[in-house]
């Protein structure tokens, strides 16, 4: 399947989508150097990696500077607080590394001659007025909104490496992941699902924001590391690619559903809705389809029930 072989980047690689990214390619053979400084994510997401020769682990902030010896052929770049309540209660840190620190994976990958690989987000599309999103889709993002630390250091980052890619002739990638659950989630990750699966497994009230109408749409992680890894291989196609779930739902219709999966008896109870939190958000995957062949496989309900399934072993495991 894969177009080279050989040893593979991934900042960010002891987080939520990192550590899937990693396991899935040390599967598919390539050796993995995993560059985390630990702040969201968990060694525990990747110890279990430790049984494949091919895997290092190197606890580094990326903003400070990356140096990896050997020879490098690809450059995932994941690092970055992604849970609204990280990157609010982590601002400086969330737009040092989506500058300084995308700078740096981006001279790493100049100097090994590699391929780079930016994680952006939907969030670059902010709160939208055009519905569903396209690539084409400049966005509407508020600059000087609390939000703003995350939005507008991935729209950074996004025009960084087509800089690079223009200026030094760097074959330079970038996905738009939107929402993507799964196992390894924090369970005090603060995001939608790992807060709804905790809520009901406790029989506590599930937190839903204004009155929940605000929309997002799903995707389970495997298919979001499979869009990732296909636009990583392809031949004709650099991004921005859209990767995410098409099936739109409520926030209150989601806590709903985790509700009756776990089988529990919690109730809803309302807060305040955040500030500039999108209400409606869905992906346009034509692109994805036509030139990725990509498309999610996994129904949200199978994925929301291998996530509680998860968090239930995860918490006997005693996290
Ligand atoms: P996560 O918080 O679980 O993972 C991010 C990882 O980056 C963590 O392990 C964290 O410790 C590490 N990190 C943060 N700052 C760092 C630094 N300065 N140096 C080294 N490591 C650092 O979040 P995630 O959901 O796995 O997101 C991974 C990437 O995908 C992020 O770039 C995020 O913006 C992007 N993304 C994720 C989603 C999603 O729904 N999960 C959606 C859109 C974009
Ligand atoms: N949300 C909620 N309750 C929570 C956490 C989040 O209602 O306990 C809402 C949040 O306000 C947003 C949606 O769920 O409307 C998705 O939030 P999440 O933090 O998962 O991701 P976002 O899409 O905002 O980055």
């Amino acid at each position: 399947m894969t177009q080279f072989e050989g040893r593979i980047v991934v900042t960010g690689g002891g987080g939520f989508v990192g550590s899937h990214l990693c396991e899935r390619l040390l599967l598919e053979g390539f050796a993995v150097v995993c560059v985390d400084d630990f702040s969201t994510g968990s060694l525990r997401n990747v110890e279990p990696l430790a049984r494949h020769s091919g895997f290092q682990v190197l606890r580094a902030d990326v903003t400070a500077g990356l140096e990896i010896s050997g020879a490098v052929d690809a450059v995932l770049h994941l690092a970055s607080p992604a849970s609204p309540v990280a990157y609010l209660s982590r601002p400086l840190e969330t737009m040092h590394v989506g500058s300084t620190g995308t700078q740096h994976a981006l001279d790493l990958a100049c100097s090994k001659e590699a391929r780079f690989l930016l994680a952006s987000t939907s969030e670059v599309y902010g709160d939208p007025q055009v519905h569903p999103q396209p690539e084409s889709y400049w966005g509407h993002v508020n600059p000087v909104g609390p939000r703003a630390v995350y939005d507008e250091a991935k729209r950074f980052s996004e025009a960084l490496t087509v800089a690079h890619r223009d200026a030094r002739g760097l074959d330079a990638r970038i996905v738009r992941i939107f929402n993507t659950f799964g196992p390894h989630m924090r369970a005090d990750d603060g995001r939608m699902i790992p807060n709804f699966i905790r809520q009901a497994l406790a029989g506590e009230p599930l937190t839903v924001a204004g009155d929940g109408s605000q929309t997002r749409s799903l995707c389970y992680v495997s298919d979001t590391v499979e869009g990732i890894l296909r636009l990583l291989w392809a031949q004709d196609e650099q991004g921005p690619v859209n990767i995410g779930g098409t099936h739109e739902m409520t926030v209150l219709a989601t806590a709903e559903l985790i509700c009756g999966l776990v089988g529990s008896s919690s109730a809803i109870e309302f807060v305040a809705r955040p500030q500039d939190d999108p209400a409606v958000r869905r992906p346009d995957i034509s692109k994805a389809e036509q030139s990725l062949g990509w498309r999610p496989a996994v129904s949200i309900e199978a994925g929301i029930k291998k996530t509680i399934d998860w968090f239930l072993e995860d918490s006997l495991l005693g996290s």
